[in-house]
């Protein structure tokens, strides 16, 4: 009769361990049937057969429909369900002949409590109720991976992976964002009102190209930057976004370290302030120099173009720094004393910053090297009186202002 010399029902009944009833009458049953009565048979959701077990197109595996559900068999992989939303996807796709392949794992509830998924060979398939069910694969599964999934911001996809409009890459978009992919830039997710922007300009199709960096937190503060490849874009609670055409290179060299504003906080005040001219700030390198008697540095009258003899040598200091790369030094103080100088010998640009200066300070001394000029205003980046005394931060660059920083040869284009 039946090819199954124990009643399967039976064994569910009694309890009895199928492990140990294998080792005591070792009998061949085919996989698919094992999994099926451990789902609990008949009985159970899968509910009963509808095709007996088959070969699988692809030659490789077997699979059998149930009424609520399938089963198929990888010899490498062993048997596993597919059923409901996911099993529709899978079967969509093309089921083991797919991008996916065999089932590797049951559906499974996701770690939120939220969804469910099965993982398939070389992808996988999530659902949710308010998404549906999706697959990811390749670069783009790894991705979602490495930022932790439906647990991480992206939440569930809302797409299978999809090739862009140029032709050239794949993305999936997702609840909380999108991952985009091409050969030559990889896998990147953008999200939140970064990815807005780059959405309002025309995705990889705008003159930003594709994303070449995930978003990330900029000096430690409340700004976020996502690199593409023709350019960035900003964002900050205050400034909202910006996109990013050129940017400067700083190196910082330490003879004292700050006291007040940190270092983060410096730069990260420098990168709104300059985002405002599209201009990205990037700190290439950090070195401690000792230079004791250079570290209350004589600056003369600090005036553009005329330097003291203590400057010219605390200058000279310049390892690591490249054609149009530019160098901070920070110093004690300054004699006579100020929050920073900016006057530096020809074709070393740089200032000094005193361990004590304010938090504008850095991207003042900046944009007196890139060639913009006191104003009379504490509203602005530029006021003459003293950057302690800014009265609106972040302080104001005009639309002059902005283009100079942006057109200063110091400027590298992005
Ligand atoms: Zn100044």
């Amino acid at each position: 009769m039946s090819k199954f010399r124990i009643n399967p029902d039976l064994v569910l009944k009694e309890k009895v361990n199928w492990e140990v009833l294998q080792k005591l009458r070792p009998v061949q049953i085919h996989p698919i049937t094992v999994k099926h009565w451990s789902l609990g048979g008949n009985s159970g959701w899968m509910g009963t057969s509808t095709t007996t077990i088959r070969t699988c197109p692809d030659g490789v595996g077997q699979f059998q429909h149930f009424v609520h559900g399938s089963i198929y068999y990888h010899p490498s992989h062993g048997a596993h369900e597919v059923h409901g939303s996911i099993k529709a996807r899978w079967k969509s796709l093309g089921w083991e002949r797919s991008v996916l392949g065999y089932p590797i794992t049951d559906e499974t509830k996701t770690p939120d409590g939220i969804g469910r998924f099965n993982h398939f060979q070389r992808g996988s398939i999530y659902w949710s109720p308010s998404s549906g069910a999706w697959e990811v694969h390749g670069a783009i599964r790894s991705k979602y991976s490495s930022l932790g999934w439906e647990r991480s911001f992206l939440r569930y996809p809302l797409t299978n992976e999809t090739t862009t409009p140029d032709g050239i890459g794949r993305f999936n978009h997702f609840q909380g964002g999108s991952i985009y992919w091409t050969p030559s830039t990889g896998a990147h997710e953008v999200h939140g009102a970064i990815r807005a922007h780059w959405k309002s300009l025309g995705w990889e199709r705008s003159s930003l190209g594709y994303p070449t960096s995930d978003e990330r937190v900029v000096f430690g503060g409340d700004g976020r930057i996502s690199d593409f490849q023709g350019g960035s874009i900003y964002w900050s609670p205050t400034l909202g976004t910006r996109v990013l055409t050129e940017k400067v290179k700083i190196h910082v060299k330490i003879l004292t370290n700050p006291t007040g504003f940190t270092l983060n906080e410096q730069f990260a005040a420098m990168q709104e302030v300059f985002a405002v001219a599209g201009i990205r700030v990037d700190w290439v390198t950090t070195e401690n120099l000792s230079l004791p008697t250079l570290n209350d540095v004589d600056v003369g009258g600090c005036t553009m173009g005329s330097v003291s003899s203590e400057q010219t040598s605390l200058f000279s200091n310049r390892n690591f720094v490249g054609n149009k790369e530019m160098v901070v030094y920070y110093v004690r103080s300054t004699v006579p004393a100020y929050n920073g100088c900016a006057s530096h010998p020809s074709n070393r640009p740089g200032c000094v910053v005193v361990r004590n200066s304010s938090r504008w300070t850095l991207a003042h001394e900046f944009g007196h090297i890139l060639g913009i000029h006191h104003v009379n205003n504490n509203d602005r980046l530029m006021t003459g009186n003293g950057t302690f005394n800014i009265t609106n931060p972040p302080p104001n660059l005009t639309n002059t202002e902005s283009r100079k920083l942006r057109n200063s040869s110091l400027s590298i284009k992005l």
